[in-house]
Parts: C-alpha cells; sequence; structure tokens
C-alpha cells in the first residue's frame, strides 16, 4: 500500500441524525390517502393556433391516472425496495397507473406514461383511486445488478467520482490526479476529510451522500496543497437522487415509548462519534463485502420510522438482518476492532474501522467474540445475533458509517465500493 504517513486526521461532522437503532419495527401497511374516483386523464388536445406539434410527453389516450408523483425527482425502481436499480426518474406530476402493491403496501407496482413499469414509493404520490381495490403483486425479490445510475467515467480523467449520480445515503469513490499535490482534503455535504495517496500524485477517498441531504446536483471540493504549501481548488459535481425510501408506522406500547426519549442514546452517540471521527489512512479491506449473517433482511436502510402516530420519527440508519440468538456474526470484510462492548441503546456492540472513514456496526449481540485493536479477516466470527440493548426481538443491526455519516451497506454487498480506477 503506497501510503504516505498521515497523521490520523479529524473532519467535522455534519448534522448527526437521530438514531434509534433496534426497536424492531414490524412496519405496518399504511392505507394512505383517501380514495377519490379513478379519473382518466384526457389527451388534452387543445392545438393551439399555431398548431405546433405537441413533443413527446403526450401520453396514450387511456392513460389511467391512478396517482401523480408530488416530489421534484421520484425514482422507479426494478423492485420494491431502494436495493433495486433506478429504472427512471418521474418528475412532479407525472401520471402514474397503479397495477399492484407489494405486501406491506409501502410500494406500488406502476406503469408510466412513458410504458416504463417498476415500482415507486407510495409516499411519494398522491393517490387517486381506492386504495383497497389495488391487488397485492408477487414481488421480485433479490436485488438485481448493481445500481443502474453506476454510470461509468473514463479512468483517464483527472478527477473523477464514481458513481458520479447516487441516491441518499450511497458511496461513492472520488480519486484525483494531482502530480505536485503532497495533501488533498476533500470537502462534500458538510463534512471533510484528507484523501489518501494511492499512486504517485493520485489521490483518493470515499464519501458518501447523507440520508438528508437535498436532491440535485451537490459539489465535492478537493483541495490540492503542493510542497511549497501552495493550494488550489478543483470540483466535480454529484448528482444525488432521492433515496425514495419507505416510511414504517411502528405502534409501541406505552412502556416501551419512554426509550424513545431521543435524550436517553446522547452520550453514547457522543462516544461513537468521536470513534468514527478518527479517519485511517489505509484501507484495509478489499473487494466486495461478505453478508454478516446469512439471514433475511426485516428492515431495510433509510426507512423512515414513524412511532405511535408521530409521537416521534427517526431514520432506519443500518439493515436489520434476521436471525435466532446465537448465530454467528461474522466480519464482512478486513477490518480492525475499534470498539467491543455493552452500550445502554445498541446493546452488546462491535466496531470495525475498515480505514478511509469507513466503520461498520453490529448491535444487539448476545456475545462478543473479540476484543478491540484486534485485526479481524473477512469471514472472522466477531460475536452472536442476539437481543441485548433496546429491542424487542433477536436480530442483528448493521450499520456502515462513511465519516460519521450513515452509508447504505447494502451497496458494499454489491460492487467494490473501494476499488480505485
Ligand atoms: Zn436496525
Amino acid at each position: 500500500m503506497h501510503a504516505r504517513p498521515l497523521r490520523r486526521s479529524r473532519f467535522a461532522l455534519g448534522l448527526a441524525a437521530l438514531i434509534l437503532p433496534g426497536l424492531v419495527g414490524c412496519g405496518s401497511a399504511r392505507p394512505g390517502s383517501t380514495a377519490t374516483p379513478r379519473d382518466t386523464l384526457t389527451p388534452s388536445v387543445t392545438p393551439t393556433a399555431s398548431d405546433t406539434p405537441t413533443p413527446t410527453l403526450t401520453p396514450t389516450p387511456t392513460f389511467p391516472v391512478d396517482a401523480l408523483v408530488r416530489i421534484d425527482a421520484l425514482n422507479v425502481r426494478a423492485g420494491p425496495d431502494t436495493q433495486h436499480p433506478v429504472l427512471e426518474v418521474a418528475a412532479r406530476r407525472t401520471p402514474v397507473a397503479i397495477e399492484g402493491r407489494d405486501d406491506s403496501g409501502a410500494w406500488f407496482a406502476v406503469r408510466l406514461p412513458s410504458q416504463i413499469q417498476g415500482w415507486l414509493s407510495a409516499d411519494y404520490v398522491e393517490l387517486r383511486r381506492d386504495y383497497a381495490g389495488i391487488p397485492t403483486q408477487p414481488t421480485p425479490s433479490p436485488p438485481p445488478s448493481p445500481t443502474a445510475t453506476a454510470i461509468p467515467m473514463d479512468p483517464s480523467l483527472p478527477l473523477i467520482a464514481l458513481p458520479p449520480v447516487v441516491a441518499q445515503g450511497d458511496p461513492l469513490l472520488v480519486r484525483l490526479r494531482a502530480e505536485d499535490a503532497v495533501q488533498v482534503v476533500a470537502a462534500f455535504d458538510d463534512r471533510q476529510a484528507g484523501f489518501v495517496e494511492v499512486a504517485p500524485g493520485s489521490f483518493a477517498g470515499i464519501l458518501s451522500a447523507a440520508l438528508d441531504t437535498n436532491p440535485g446536483e451537490q459539489p465535492v471540493y478537493l483541495t490540492v496543497i503542493d510542497d511549497a504549501g501552495n493550494s488550489r481548488t478543483e470540483q466535480i459535481g454529484i448528482r444525488i437522487q432521492n433515496g425514495g425510501y419507505p416510511t414504517e408506522a411502528i405502534e409501541l406500547d406505552e412502556e416501551l415509548l419512554g426509550l424513545l426519549d431521543p435524550a436517553l442514546g446522547d452520550a453514547e452517540l457522543a462516544r461513537l462519534t468521536e470513534i468514527w471521527s478518527v479517519v485511517t489512512p489505509e484501507k484495509l479491506w478489499q473487494g466486495v463485502w461478505l453478508p454478516p449473517v446469512a439471514g433475511g433482511l426485516s428492515s431495510g436502510f433509510g426507512t423512515l420510522r414513524d412511532y405511535n402516530g408521530g409521537r416521534l420519527s427517526s431514520r432506519h440508519t443500518g439493515l436489520d438482518l434476521r436471525g435466532p440468538t446465537g448465530t454467528a456474526v461474522l466480519a464482512p470484510a478486513r477490518g480492525r476492532v475499534a470498539l467491543a462492548e455493552a452500550l445502554p441503546v445498541r446493546g452488546n456492540c462491535v466496531w470495525l474501522d475498515h480505514g478511509w472513514g469507513v466503520y461498520s456496526g453490529y448491535f444487539h449481540l448476545s456475545e462478543i467474540a473479540v476484543v478491540p485493536g484486534e485485526l479481524v479477516e473477512p469471514g472472522a466470527r466477531i460475536g452472536a445475533v442476539g437481543a441485548t440493548g433496546r429491542v424487542t426481538a433477536p436480530h442483528l443491526h448493521w450499520e456502515l458509517r462513511v465519516l460519521g455519516e450513515a452509508a447504505n451497506p447494502v451497496q458494499w454487498l454489491m460492487r467494490d465500493v473501494g476499488q480505485v480506477p
């Protein structure tokens, strides 16, 4: 590894998202809006005086308007969760024909005027038909291939971002060639970090779009400092897409509601924030990661959890993976144990430092099998699934942090996030 002996650097944390992990949310269906008669989009063929031919946006004459998109850019995906690739981005007020819904009711199977068929989050459409009449549809389960939005960039370019289009919560790799540089500092979305020299004159690092980053173009600034201390700033634009993360309504018993007091986890979060703020310059992992347990997904990344009718809401900052108590939890990639102890909210907890500001966390363990400072290889047993901390049932909450910000772990399972072109 061609690592210049960089000091461990600190970065400024952005808005620390409110975290309430582990309260196992059994997502309940949210039938949502009032039913209005299913109307039809009239072809609105009112030729203007000049009678210019109307371009593209003409829907087919009897396109059923079951719903309208109610945000500026809504991802239409290949399946009913955010792990599926984006097929199309629908603009605000785009008419939507609904052909079915998933089991939870959080996603609709739709057809657009462009005749693209896919799935979109029910939260972001204004329903114009009777919800009860929408049939449940079998869903394509395993997420197919890596993000369709990952447009490859020419590796010969001096400055590249891979991919240049990401969803909220997704990681990206930025690489800069600067022969004269001795140091490169990246700033993105309120966070900054020193990049690592990966080859002579080539610097790289991993950044991620926060879950609450506004969709649209966001700049990454790279400050290049040369031997003489001169600096200049390079810039690349990243397109952030709406993650389309669904909302889960969760009802908790009165006695459990007290656990939602945000102040309860403050000290714990402050402690973890300290850990995440250390950027180890060496990238310890290679390639695509392994799932830490074999069990299926019980709750996805980014879901907005709405507790007891709006008493509190929080983003789910990781994945909940199924597994009975005692199931082995394996290191998904090489890393060094940064923390291994019992915490009040997260229970028995392990955090691995993978380098480059990337950390992975494993919560609610019944057993911890590693000690701080230990270097673990992919597949090493680091603990066992349990129900410690604030949870209602055994499961593994698996979380990834990039420069302190929660990132979607699925990305690391699907592609080599750290591959420098
Ligand atoms: Zn969780």
